[in-house]
């Protein structure tokens, strides 16, 4: 059956992941709005961009709480970047403002991880069960810690760069950027 994909479409980099859900196969809708939830989706997507806006917008606009229920009763979510920030449960302290985010992932994220000097970059790395995975990085947060019933699948000189709790994977790249679709597709076997 058709997968219908929400893709969080208030800010940031959310057109490449539209196109790469849709070369998989999956239907595609934008959440633009509150009323926008009104409409079924199965799995959904959170984009790069700049979180703290993010995370502003989807107060003001009456969609958090509810997208924080749905992802708590286990509707699949790939957080990339800005995205893994929406769900992260903790911020390191220097960084953490109280910002309205979903906070349903155990991880702590520390923002800007790579300084202004690396603002981006490229790697290639292991993901846990997919393989090497080329990997952009953009002002990219890093995982610091994983919980108890979060996996790290993958680090690059060290820090996490992917984790998955349950339903919710969450990665500090950009995997709509490179041509690789494995990220996508493992989104889409949760
Ligand atoms: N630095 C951004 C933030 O803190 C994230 C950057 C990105 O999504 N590429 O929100």
């Amino acid at each position: 059956m058709t997968q219908t994909v929400a893709v969080l479409a208030v800010q940031g980099a959310f057109v490449e992941h539209e196109k790469r859900l849709r070369k998989l196969g999956a239907n595609v809708i934008e959440l633009r709005q509150a009323a926008d939830l009104e409409q079924p989706f199965d799995r959904l997507v959170l984009p790069g961009g700049e979180s703290t806006t993010q995370g502003k917008l989807l107060d003001e606009l009456d969609m958090l709480d509810r997208l924080r229920r749905r992802i708590e009763n286990g509707m699949p979510v790939l957080g990339t970047c800005a995205g893994l920030i929406l769900l992260a449960q903790r911020l390191a302290a220097h960084d953490d403002k109280g910002t309205p985010r979903l906070r349903t992932l155990d991880v702590e994220v520390e923002r800007n991880a790579y300084g202004r000097q690396l603002g981006s970059f490229h790697a290639r790395a292991d993901v846990a069960g997919i393989g090497t995975v080329p990997m952009t990085f953009i002002r990219a947060p890093r995982i610091v810690s994983v919980g108890p019933d979060t996996t790290a699948l993958a680090t690059v000189d060290g820090a996490i760069v992917a984790a998955r709790q349950e339903n919710q994977l969450g990665v500090t790249f950009h995997p709509e950027l490179d041509d690789d679709i494995r990220i996508h597709e493992l989104f889409l076997s949760l």
